[in-house]
């Protein structure tokens, strides 16, 4: 059984609600994808130079205050644009270095470029208490590696969707059932791509994108609405992109779900205040 957490809310309010930004910005093309050319680092460009400043302008709109997950080459890239996000009191978090999946990278490997992504962020003077993997995913040793940094949340797994826990690492076997170890230290802040903007809008040639925006607001309404129906102490994330919901269509609807979740008794906050109030 996992080992799941409750949200001290504060007084009148009904869930907790994270909007957070992977702002990638031209890193998730370059390594993700492998595409390195002027039109793919532009879509990362936009992010930075057209996403980020109508999503503060937003978030500053209704008060608000986020977590950005920036990756460390995103940051040396764009410092004065990661650095306008920290002086208007939002959080950043480890995102990797150039948006590295870590899934099949020996342990050496990825402790460099969680030091490397740490060094980065140092530079725009943070020091991230919370981490995103970049892909949403995890090697054997992510765990231990997040453990020995400090890390304090991880939100990238998907074994919740209204609770965070403690993840156990999980053996795989094939020939008997998995086995989980000890609970970690941590405390994870679940995802899952419903809850992303990048998979329903972004246009990927051969995949997904180009839905209509009324289609994601559907979804994360959905899911937000029934999360304040049936749940106690419990909390929501959102996972979304400069890149992507800086788009006009996306923003607008990014105001409606907004105007919607403050209606209906949402406390919305960044991770490092919502992890500060979970009870084990
Ligand atoms: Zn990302």
């Amino acid at each position: 059984m996992q080992k799941v957490g409750k949200v001290d809310l504060p007084e009148g309010k009904k869930i907790a609600l994270n909007l957070g930004f992977d702002f990638d910005s031209s890193s998730v093309w370059m390594e993700s994808f492998g595409k390195t050319s002027q039109v793919y680092t532009s879509r990362g460009e936009y992010g930075a130079e057209v996403g980020v400043p109508r999503i503060l302008n937003l978030l500053d709109k209704y008060e608000l205050k986020s977590t950005f997950f920036i990756p460390g080459h995103t940051a040396d890239t764009y410092p004065d644009i990661c650095k306008e996000i920290v002086a208007r009191g939002h959080e950043v978090a480890h995102h990797g270095y150039v948006h590295e999946d870590p899934t099949d990278l020996p342990i050496e490997e990825e402790e460099a470029i969680f030091v490397k992504g740490l060094e980065a962020l140092d530079r725009i003077g943070v020091k991230p208490v919370g981490y995103r993997s970049p892909g949403f995913d995890f090697s054997p040793n992510t765990i231990g590696l997040l453990e020995k940094y400090n890390i304090k949340y991880d939100s990238s797994l998907m074994g919740q969707d209204f609770y965070p826990y403690r993840p156990a690492p999980c053996k795989v076997n094939f020939d008997k059932g998995n086995e989980f170890g000890e609970p970690a230290a941590f405390t994870e802040m679940p995802v899952s791509w419903y809850m992303d903007d990048f998979p329903h809008s972004e246009f990927i040639m051969t995949r997904t994108g180009m839905k209509p925006q009324s289609q994601t607001f559907e979804i994360w309404k959905g899911t937000f609405d029934y999360g304040v129906a049936n749940t106690e102490n419990g909390m929501l994330n959102v996972a979304m992109h400069p890149q992507v919901i800086g788009r006009p269509h996306n923003i607008a609807m990014l105001e409606e779900f907004i105007k919607h979740v403050i209606a209906c008794g949402a406390w919305i906050a960044p991770f490092v205040e919502i992890v500060d109030r979970i009870k084990f």
